[in-house]
């Protein structure tokens, strides 16, 4: 195993990773706003963290792992006074959207999966524990973070505190890095909005506050793992660290690792763009979640990933072909053992494979690695060199690989059957082909070869290619 190395954007280079404690990992996520349906940027950065999750525990680590979902804040707040609904009920239809599509996408589900308005009392009572150090300060109602009071403030994304006036406040969650200012804890109930009658007064917790005080209860005062796109890092998080170590006079979180944004054909993803997707619009569009979860690993997370629909195809091709020489291996009849050795290139690639992950989880070498491999197998099992042994060997890469890709079951249409979707290729799952298969090879034994090219032509309009070997066995494909 390599050593692991991540970019910490805390210290602006990549070090090797050690946590706190030996052979354990408590790492923290910041989750969706679930005021909407995620789109594809926002499932770029939770892909990546799951890669990194994934990566974490091949390595043996225990992990606890913890992920929010933001569940009240500013735009919550609006557009469930909007609707006239109570935040809880508005927010639930994206809850278990988001859910499902993480379902869909193979993200795992973290150790602890945490709501915002689940844990008001410990924010609350974060609050006040910086009250008591003097890092705060009321004003019509609402309590802010004095940042003067916080030395350390900027050291996460380097913003230039020169040109600020002292006590200049911010209200909004989300503000630019040019307007760092002393930002809201805790905010004072506005006509029809949604508040909590609390020891510090009515009102709602402040977005940032939300995270620091879940992480710490979850994961303890220090986390080896902060995660996020980069958007984040200013102000949520910068804010984050204030709060935090502020409170504690503790490290906040050791490493720092930001996913960079996605765009789409090259442009910043907006609705007035018209490129704005969710992943339930690309699926309604014919495409499949397998597709999805490949095109978003496949670029390593610190580079922009520039989504196109000819990317999209590509990541379809790929899935397809690993899924095919993953079905060759299973199908497939080799000579015993290894009769040109064939098995020490597998062990070459898993060296590549996991050289690619820990360097800071470049997935693209990864990948690489992966494919080389199946073109040398491919033509070796061509060539008749390859033997059993090799074909066990390249067996346990896949299971490796698949530990982090997850893209090699072939289950697209169940996953689409369950977010209401059909699949474009009509849906036939790989027991589906192997029965139809068996079909045919018992109608071709009762000479009955009428049915039997039915059901090969059936196969082939939904994509399936037979392809029948001399041994009387039959290979197949998608197309
Ligand atoms: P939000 O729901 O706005 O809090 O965002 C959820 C996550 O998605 C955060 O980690 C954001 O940094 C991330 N994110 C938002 N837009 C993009 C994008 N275009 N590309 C990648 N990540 C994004
Ligand atoms: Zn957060």
């Amino acid at each position: 195993m390599h050593e692991l190395r991540l970019h910490n954007t805390l210290s602006g280079k990549t070090e090797p990773f050690v946590p706190l404690v030996p052979g354990e990992v408590r790492m923290y996520t910041c989750g969706p706003t679930v005021y909407d349906y995620a789109h594809i940027g926002n499932f770029r950065t939770f892909v990546f963290q799951d890669i990194l999750r994934r990566y974490l525990k091949q390595r043996g680590l225990k992990l606890t792992h913890a992920m929010n979902l933001t569940d009240v804040d500013d735009r919550i707040i609006a557009n469930a006074a909007a609707a006239k609904v109570g935040i809880r009920e508005y927010t639930e239809k994206y809850v278990q959207a988001f859910f499902a599509d993480c379902r869909a996408l193979g993200i795992q589900a973290p150790e602890h999966w945490i709501r915002a308005t689940d844990h008001i009392p410990a924010m609350v009572q974060l609050i006040e524990r910086l009250e008591r150090k003097e890092f705060t300060y009321a004003s019509d109602g609402s309590i802010y973070y004095r940042i003067a009071k916080f030395p350390g403030y900027g050291k996460l994304s380097k913003v230039d505190l020169s040109g600020i006036q002292a006590g200049a406040r911010v209200d909004n969650d989300r503000y630019e890095k040019e307007s760092a200012r002393d930002f809201a804890l805790w905010k004072a109930p506005k006509p029809g909005e949604h508040f909590w009658n609390t020891q510090i007064g009515p009102g709602r917790p402040g977005w940032h506050i939300e995270c620091s005080a879940m992480a710490m209860q979850y994961l303890g005062e220090t986390l080896d793992i902060h995660t996020g796109g980069v958007d984040l890092a200013f102000p949520h998080h910068e804010n984050e660290i204030a709060q935090s170590e502020g409170a504690t006079g503790k490290p906040f979180a050791r490493y720092w690792i930001h996913a960079e944004h996605l765009l789409v054909e090259g442009e910043k993803m907006s609705k007035s763009l018209g490129n704005f997707y969710t992943m339930r619009d690309l699926y309604a569009k014919g495409y499949k979640p397998s597709a999805l979860r490949y095109a978003l690993a496949s670029v390593p997370y610190r580079r922009q990933l520039n989504f196109t629909f000819d990317g999209l195809e590509q990541a379809t091709n790929s899935v397809a072909r690993l899924r095919n020489f993953a079905g060759r291996l299973k199908q497939g009849k080799f000579p015993t053992g290894s009769p040109a050795g064939f098995h020490q290139q597998v062990a070459e690639a898993l060296q590549a494979f996991d050289g690619g992950l820990a360097d800071d989880l470049n997935t693209a070498v990864a990948l690489g690695a992966a494919f080389d491999l199946l073109r040398e197998a491919n033509t070796s099992i061509d060539s008749g060199q390859f033997g059993q042994e090799d074909a066990a060997a390249a067996q346990r890469f896949l299971a490796a690989f698949d530990e982090i890709f997850a893209v090699l079951e072939d289950d697209d249409a169940a996953k689409l059957a369950e977010l209401g979707f059909a699949a474009a290729d009509g849906g036939l799952s790989e027991g589906d082909v192997e029965a139809r298969i068996a079909e045919r090879q018992a109608a071709r034994q009762r000479r009955d070869f009428a049915r039997s090219d039915e059901i090969r032509k059936e196969l082939a309009e939904r994509g399936i290619i037979l392809e029948d070997n001399k041994d009387g066995s039959v290979r197949w494909k998608r197309k």
